[in-house]
């Protein structure tokens, strides 16, 4: 047995891995992804770690540390929505790309301007599984602006874009990189310890993030939907329409549909991992633009979630993103208009309400003495002055309680 890695062992025993695969991308072998019941992708230790890549797996997993958001300083910061330049809501001018994305497919469009125009050598992010793992979320790297429309679209399963990150550090390209906030955090983590990260990765868009569910949150939905998983050769969680249904089709040709209320609502957004519901940056406030679903509120103040064209909310956050989009702008592969905060809280109400519960719950930690996160910088006390002190008390005693029966 190697010496267990303290960091690994922290991460692990406080239930706090959100599966980004930057440990196993930086430990050279050491360290391997694999499936763990309920279905989330963890780290297993196989061989000793170096002290370097102990240090580098302490100061960037987002399980233990979290990228601050004023990297730019003369940015606006919202303690709920994060650091921004530019508020816009927009969609692909292709519609192929508008209907095949998860919202407007702002972010696949984003993708193929960049790489269609030489501003990277490729992208990295993941694709949908199909064959045998239909649910699996490998990470790829795509060199073809055409094959980026296979890679649109969310998937509420896990993934570990960063799984191989020192192998394209090494590699020499430059890439655009795609991920999930945590996924995005710990790429700016490790710049801190490799000067090669900036350099090799000028961009790095993300999406805002309800969580990630276990795969077996994916197989419940598709036995809702009637179907055998292990009969199950593609499946999509939306797109194709916004919010779009989600899909699976069988290798024998049978194929059956949910909509996206029930799919997140009924099914998905309860086997969330407990990393999630303490995620104090969930908005992508460490990317250069991170884009979300621009819902349209309805008269109660609820999103509405019936089929329309796909419309997405474009956060700008960075000199570097706002000379991408101002660049995909000009040449006319999207559209945008300007927003404002006020009309993001209408878009996306659980989201800032789930922002101001984090500074509760995180205490919740503190007080059963469980490792948590260090966050610095992400505004999480200022965001919970906007939830009233009886939602605080509690999501700390729930919190609390679900910690001390194991059930976090
Ligand atoms: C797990 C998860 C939770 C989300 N929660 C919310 C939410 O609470 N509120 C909200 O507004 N939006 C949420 N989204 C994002 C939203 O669904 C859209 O991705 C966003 O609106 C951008 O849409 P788009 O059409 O511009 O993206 P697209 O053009 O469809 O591009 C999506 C990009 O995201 C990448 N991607 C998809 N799934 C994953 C994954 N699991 N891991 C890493 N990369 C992935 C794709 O490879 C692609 O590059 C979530 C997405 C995911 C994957
Ligand atoms: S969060 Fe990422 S770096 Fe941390 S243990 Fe999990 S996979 Fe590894
Ligand atoms: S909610 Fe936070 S921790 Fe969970 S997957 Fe999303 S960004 Fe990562």
């Amino acid at each position: 047995m190697p010496k267990t890695s303290p960091a690994l062992n922290a991460v692990l025993r406080g239930k706090l891995c959100s599966g980004c695969g930057l440990c196993a991308g930086v430990a050279e072998g050491a360290v391997a992804l694999e499936l763990a019941p309920p279905g989330f992708l963890r780290p297993r230790q196989t061989a000793p770690l170096t002290a370097r890549q102990e240090s580098i797996i302490a100061g960037s997993c987002p399980g233990l540390t979290v990228a601050r958001w004023d990297r730019e300083p003369e940015v606006e910061i919202d303690p709920a929505w994060g650091p921004y330049r530019r508020l816009l809501t927009g969609h692909a001018t292709d519609d192929a790309v508008r209907f095949v994305g998860s919202s407007g497919g702002m972010l696949t469009a984003l993708c193929q301007f960049a790489l269609g125009n030489g501003l990277v050598d490729a992208v990295v992010t993941v694709l949908a599984g199909d064959g045998d793992t239909p649910l699996a979320n490998p990470v790829q790297v795509i060199d073809d602006p055409a094959a980026l429309l296979a890679a649109a679209g969310s998937r509420y399963g896990p993934s570990s874009p960063l799984a191989t990150v020192a192998r394209l550090l090494d590699d020499g390209r430059r890439f655009l990189f795609v991920g999930k906030p945590c996924d995005v955090s710990a790429l700016r983590q490790l710049g801190r310890f490799d000067a090669r990260v900036a350099e090799r990765f000028p961009f790095a868009l993300s999406f805002f993030c309800g969580g990630v569910p276990s795969l077996t949150g994916s197989e419940r939905v598709i036995e809702a939907m009637g179907l055998a998983p292990a009969d199950v050769g593609a499946f999509r969680y939306r797109g194709n329409g916004w919010p779009g249904k989600a899909r699976a089709e069988t290798r024998d040709g049978r194929s059956a549909e949910m909509d996206y209320e029930t799919c997140w609502g009924g099914y998905l957004s309860k086997h969330v991992q407990f990393r999630c519901k303490i995620c104090p940056d969930a908005v992508g406030g460490a990317a250069d633009i991170a884009c979300a679903d621009a819902w349209f509120g309805g008269e109660t103040g609820y999103p509405q979630f019936e089929d329309r064209d796909g419309r997405s909310l474009v956060m700008v956050r960075t000199e570097a993103g706002a000379s991408l989009l101002d660049a995909a702008l000009a040449q006319g592969v999207v559209e945008c208009e300007r927003t404002g905060i006020a009309d993001i809280d209408l878009m996306q109400p659980s989201q800032k309400r789930r922002k101001s519960l984090v500074a509760a719950r995180t205490a919740a930690l503190a007080a059963t003495l469980k490792p948590r996160p260090r966050f610095r910088g992400v505004a999480v006390r200022k965001a919970a002055r906007g939830a009233p002190v009886r939602d605080q008390l509690r999501n700390f005693l729930g919190t609390t309680w679900r910690i001390v029966k194991g059930r976090q």
